[in-house]
């Protein structure tokens, strides 16, 4: 079994988090607590622990500086960085009252994150303490009742104290990210161009005009996206300054490389502290690992047909299946995921409506189109620029990702920058150019079938995605031309299970454009699901008779929670017919 180690002792929210990270991982870990964050790192340097948790920042108390230079001082390798909710309780002996209370322990950065609750005990006396753990602890061993520590309920079940309060930190949504960290370099286990790593680096510069400019353009021409950027004085040598920067990628990339050479340039000293796999906060994220079903089936052993033409995307290159993380959702994880918004964005007012409305049942991403291939040069052709702001605005404002389409190579850097996922439509799934430029960015992509291309020619149209170096493509079929008129396209259900087989990569059913008349599209969702989908994109619209473009496939957005509901229920109901089956 191997030892992970911490600052703090039993209880201590560092402790509460390495169980929960390595049980959920199902991976035996005994925790180790020490004295101090150095005690940590010196810990893992003598080989008397194989892992330790450092951490790095809190989105209320901002950064803790220590965790960020032990790194660097120690040479420790990040593994993966794990966000955590921090879930303070106030505990205090059985009987304690809040009006009694004088005294309350926590660690320093605890009774910052608690400021206002505490402000509204003027009795009462905040008490820095070592960690939460030994806070509670010493609550206990005192059995006084005018004493009362701030601490995880998990410390308070530990020590036998009762709970005086809950939620008290500033803002309800307090995570911590933490860095689990090795002393030796661990092995890789996502590949580097993939989203889902981060590199942390610190850097110093000259106090010169423009030198931070430099270095930060470095970053944003290779389109990478930076999540952390924060000055301090460098300790001795008065004005020049040292950057904490943290941004999405990993070093063994090759544009991350080119970049950081610029970096080095333009300054004085460049620390890179490692690359690590990154993670959604534990209560956001989506189940891992996937769930068996019926409808996926065994790996084939052999190389599928025609995969000569698509090496990477043949499901034998990564037998396991790719999952492509988005925002707190995983697409090919073994959960269904919805897609859900506007054919286009329209306007402010539409976008949003249409977003709340999505998110509040369950949908995991907004679409919305602000560029659109339109069959007449003379209608609407989207918003454009404006339209990518506004549908922007919208997954702000409601915390979904975002999904809209590039047509042409000069839009692809400036989307990936708005957007998290990038459309390629059915009428460009051969634009080899445009398939070229967003393989060389950081962004997953979706893939449309083209309106006439074999499953042969799409997984080919996959590859020239992978073979620039982006593994995160999910493809969608959006249904075929055939002679049958009856219906807006033909949606080739089939292609499910058939590219289940073939490639590892997720696949996605858009029901909308397969048949293009709304009252359809529920029993084809449903049917998709059934047959195994990862997941379906659908449009919305909070007022389809007013649709600028494809209104009659739209979904009613005040319908949209029992369309929803209505494609769960089938997922219920096919999974019985597939386990008696
Ligand atoms: C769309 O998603 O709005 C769209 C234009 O899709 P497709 O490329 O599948 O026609
Ligand atoms: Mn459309």
């Amino acid at each position: 079994m191997s030892t992970a180690a911490y600052q703090g002792i039993e209880g201590a929210y560092s402790d509460v988090l390495l169980r929960a990270h390595f049980g959920a991982r199902s991976e035996p870990v005994e925790t180790m607590g020490l004295p101090t964050f150095r005690d940590v790192a010196l810990a893992l340097l003598a080989g008397r622990a194989r892992y330790g948790v450092l951490p790095l920042e809190n989105t209320i108390a901002g950064t803790f500086r220590e965790g960020y230079d032990l790194v660097a001082q120690y040479d420790l390798q990040p593994v993966r960085e794990v966000i955590f909710r921090m879930d303070h309780r106030l505990l205090a002996v059985p009987g304690a009252t809040l009006a009694g209370l004088r005294r309350i322990e926590a660690h320093p950065i605890v009774l910052e994150e608690c400021g206002k609750f505490l402000a509204t005990l003027p009795a009462a006396r905040a008490v820095p303490a070592i960690d939460t753990g030994m806070a509670a602890r010493d609550v206990a061993e005192a059995k006084d009742p005018t004493v009362a520590a701030i601490a995880p309920p998990q410390a308070g079940e530990r020590y036998g104290l009762s709970e005086l309060a809950a939620t008290i930190a500033d803002h309800p949504d307090n995570y911590t990210r933490f860095l689990l960290v090795e002393a030796v370099r661990p092995e890789q286990r996502t590949p580097p161009g993939s989203a889902s790593r981060r590199t942390s680096v610190l850097f110093s510069t000259a106090h010169e005009h423009g030198l931070l400019a430099r270095c930060l353009a470095a970053l944003a021409g290779a389109g990478i996206n930076l999540s952390k950027l924060e000055s301090r004085p460098k300790p001795g040598r008065t004005w020049e300054y040292m950057f904490y920067a943290d941004f999405e990628g990993d070093v063994a990339e090759p544009r991350v490389q080119a970049a950081l050479d610029e970096v080095r340039r333009a300054c004085t000293e460049l620390r890179v502290l490692g690359s690590y796999d990154v993670d959604a906060p534990e209560d956001k994220r989506a189940p891992l690992p996937p769930r068996p079903t019926a409808s996926t089936p065994p790996p084939p052993l052999s190389l599928p047909p025609g995969a000569k033409n698509w090496p990477k995307a043949a499901r034998p290159s990564k037998p396991a299946g790719t999952q492509i993380r988005v925002g707190g959702a995983v697409v090919g994880g073994g959960e269904f995921v919805i897609i859900a918004g506007p054919c286009s964005v329209e306007s402010r007012a539409q976008v949003l409506a249409t977003a709340e409305a999505v998110r509040a049942r369950g949908a995991v991403m907004l679409r919305g189109g602000a560029f659109k291939p339109r069959t007449n040069p003379y209608a609407f052709q989207g918003l454009g620029w404006e339209g990518v702001d506004l549908l922007a605005e919208a997954g702000r404002a409601t915390g979904l990702p975002t999904v809209s389409e590039v047509m042409s190579v000069d839009q692809v850097e400036r989307m990936a920058r708005s957007v998290d996922v990038l459309q390629i439509g059915a009428r460009n799934m051969q634009n080899f150019d445009l398939l070229k430029a967003v393989g060389r960015v950081l962004r997953p992509v979706m893939l449309k079938r083209g309106l006439s291309a074999t499953l042969d020619e799409l997984l080919a149209a996959a590859e020239y995605i992978l073979s620039e170096g982006n593994p995160e493509v999910m493809l969608c079929e959006r249904g075929i031309r055939t002679f049958e008129t009856a219906t807006r396209n033909t949606l080739d259900l089939s292609a499910v299970p058939v590219l289940r087989e073939r490639t590892h990569l997720p696949i996605l059913v858009d029901p909308s454009h397969g048949v293009g008349v709304r009252r359809w599209i529920r029993p084809l969702a449903r049917a998709a699901k059934a047959v195994g989908a990862d997941g379906i994109i659908v449009e919305v619209h909070p007022n389809p008779e007013e649709a600028i473009c494809d209104g009659p496939q739209a979904l009613r957005a005040d319908e949209f929670a029992e369309y929803a509901a209505n494609v769960e229920r089938a997922a219920e109901i096919a999974g019985k017919v597939f386990t008696h089956a």
